[in-house]
Formats: structure tokens, C-alpha cells, sequence
């Protein structure tokens, strides 16, 4: 059984990554979704926060789970048995970034795969920090997150 884990800060899941998460959930028996416990960035959720969105998000796929973890995510993918790590690529930058970090964990790690997976057009230009700017500012969110995470975004801001 191919276990694989979608690692992430998810500050708060956008449809970017929900379609990226769906479309994992069916090429792989289970998918373990991991949110970062303490990013090196100033977020915006609390990691419990984050979990809850994501639940909610995903609580229609049945071979997914949702688990705040901290440290190495090498480690994380060790204890929950994933043999595969997923990331969402959208531009060049991305792979840049995918590019260094899976070769880190590939030394780290040499059993465990990544595999990429490619953006929705859709959400090519989609962001959690861009999100996050526009939400602050008012502007329409609607078709980039789940409703519930829209109202959550619209409760942090102080906004309608
Ligand atoms: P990080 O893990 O670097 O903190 P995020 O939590 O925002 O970044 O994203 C987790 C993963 O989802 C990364 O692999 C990122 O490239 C990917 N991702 C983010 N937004 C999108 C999107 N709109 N479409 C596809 N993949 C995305």
C-alpha cells in the first residue's frame, strides 16, 4: 500500500492545494496531510486553526488524514509510513525551490519519493500569502478557498 504524505504550512488551504491534496488522494491508497507546527514565517492560523480547515476541506475523501507535525518532515514521513512526500508546482520559481529542497530530503532520506504534481491552471497565480493580502484589503475571494475557509478568513480580518 503506497502511503503519501502532502506536506505544508497551509496558512489557510487554498483551492490550489485542495486540488492538488484530491488529486493525490486518487493516485495513492492513503494520503496523510501534514501541517507544520511552527514555520519559520509569521502566519496568520494557529496550527490548530489550519488543521480544522483542512478537515473540513477534505472531509468528503475517505483514504485522507489531516496531522500538525513538527521537526524534519523526513522524520514525520517516517512515522506515519508514507513511501512517497507530494508537492504542488506552479511556476519556474516553485521548481526552483521543490527542486533543492527534494534533493535535501533525498540525502536526508534516499527510500522516500517526491513527486510534483502540476498546478490546476486555475490556480496557477494562487497563493496563501497572496490570498491573505487581498482578503485584508476586501477584495473577492470566492472561487480560491471553501466557503468555510473564506469565513474564516473574513472572521480574522474583522470584515463581512
Ligand atoms: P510551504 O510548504 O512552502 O509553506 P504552502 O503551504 O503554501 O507552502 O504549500 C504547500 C505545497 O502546496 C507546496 O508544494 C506549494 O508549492 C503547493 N501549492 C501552493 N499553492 C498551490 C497552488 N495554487 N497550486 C498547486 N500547488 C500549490
Amino acid at each position: 500500500m503506497t502511503i503519501a504524505l502532502y506536506p505544508g504550512s497551509f496558512d489557510p488551504v487554498t483551492n490550489g492545494h485542495l486540488d492538488i491534496a484530491t488529486r493525490a488522494a486518487a493516485l495513492f491508497e492513503q494520503l496523510v496531510i501534514g501541517v507544520y507546527d511552527v514555520p519559520p514565517k509569521s502566519l496568520l492560523f494557529t496550527t490548530e486553526e489550519r488543521v480544522e480547515l483542512w478537515r473540513q476541506a477534505v472531509a468528503h475523501l475517505p483514504n485522507t488524514r489531516v496531522e500538525a507535525y513538527a521537526g524534519l518532515t523526513v522524520e514525520f514521513a517516517r512515522k506515519v509510513k508514507a513511501q512517497v512526500i507530494v508537492r504542488g508546482l506552479r511556476m519556474s520559481s516553485d521548481f526552483e525551490k521543490e527542486f533543492e529542497m527534494a534533493l535535501m530530503n533525498k540525502k536526508l532520506a534516499p527510500d522516500l519519493e517526491v513527486v510534483c504534481l502540476m498546478t490546476n491552471l486555475e490556480y496557477e497565480f494562487l497563493s496563501a500569502s497572496l490570498l491573505k493580502e487581498v482578503a485584508q484589503l476586501g477584495g473577492c475571494i470566492q472561487d480560491l478557498v471553501p466557503e468555510h475557509v473564506a469565513v474564516a478568513l473574513r472572521r480574522k480580518f474583522g470584515s463581512r
